[in-house]
């Protein structure tokens, strides 16, 4: 019986909670682990396009990258 509590390799996007089975199904990703999918509103609730779109900005840790 697998152990439970041990941490699962799938990731879930933050906004819909679906899960983000393939690289590609990952809108994006930051260090803190927010991850989103590749949906516009998704991405707009927990990143924020800034520099003019060249960069992006976490709105849950306020990381630039
Ligand atoms: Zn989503
Ligand atoms: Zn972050």
């Amino acid at each position: 019986m697998p152990a439970r509590g041990t941490p699962s390799p799938v990731r879930t996007c933050r906004g819909c909670r679906r899960e983000l089975h393939a690289p590609s199904d990952v809108g994006w990703e930051c260090e803190c682990g927010a991850v989103v999918c590749s949906e516009a509103d998704c991405f707009e609730e927990y990143f924020k396009h800034v520099a003019g779109g060249e960069a992006t900005r976490c709105l849950t840790c306020g990381l630039v990258t």
